[in-house]
């Protein structure tokens, strides 16, 4: 359809970054680009509208770029997952594997609660592992999943097995699948 084409000619193939061997997703043209940011950004604002969520989720440091205005446009708080060691406050911290050695990720857990449903946003999903830990992160709190919504899936891994086995009920969302 026309807002995949539009979203797909704004993604550049970067060989060989940030290792030879990977061609990495570049998003800045898409950003850069008025009507394709908008039209991103509507979609997902009216996917997280259909999915009743109160609160989305950001994933550092892409999944921000794309939270935050999906947050002010669909009228929901926004919420930073970020790296370890980033966040001021009383934090949950969520360890992950990567791909070598592991990584942690945090959240003011304060910002979150029993009432609210939760939409998580990134950009890439490849393994899916950073989504995953994020689900479990935000599961902890105690808040609702609304769902996981990415701008891109990379299908040559299994990143949406992964994710969907830790979403469960709650609805999974890729606008492009490359
Ligand atoms: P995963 O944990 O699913 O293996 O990797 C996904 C995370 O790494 C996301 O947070 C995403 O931003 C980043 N990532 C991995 N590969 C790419 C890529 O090709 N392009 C972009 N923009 N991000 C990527």
């Amino acid at each position: 359809p026309a807002l995949a084409d539009l979203l797909l000619s704004r993604i550049r193939d970067v060989p060989d970054y940030p290792k030879p061997g990977i061609a990495f997703k570049d998003i800045t043209p898409l950003l850069a680009d008025p009507e394709a940011f908008t039209a991103l950004t509507d979609e997902l604002a009216a996917f997280s509208l259909a999915q009743g969520a109160t609160k989305v989720v950001g994933l550092e440091a892409r999944g921000f770029i794309l939270a935050a205005p999906v947050a002010v446009r669909a009228g929901m708080g926004f919420v930073p997952v970020r790296k370890a060691g980033k966040l001021p406050g009383a934090t949950l911290a969520q360890a992950y594997d990567l791909e070598y050695g592991s990584a942690e990720m945090e959240i003011h857990a304060e910002d979150l609660s029993p009432d609210d449903r939760v939409l998580i946003i990134d950009d890439v999903l490849a393994t899916g592992g950073t989504a995953e830990a994020a689900i479990q992160l935000i599961r902890r709190t105690g808040a609702q999943l609304a769902g996981l919504a990415v701008l891109m899936e990379l299908t040559f891994l299994p990143g949406r097995e992964r994710v969907t086995a830790a979403l469960g009920e709650a609805p999974y969302q890729a606008l492009l699948t490359v």
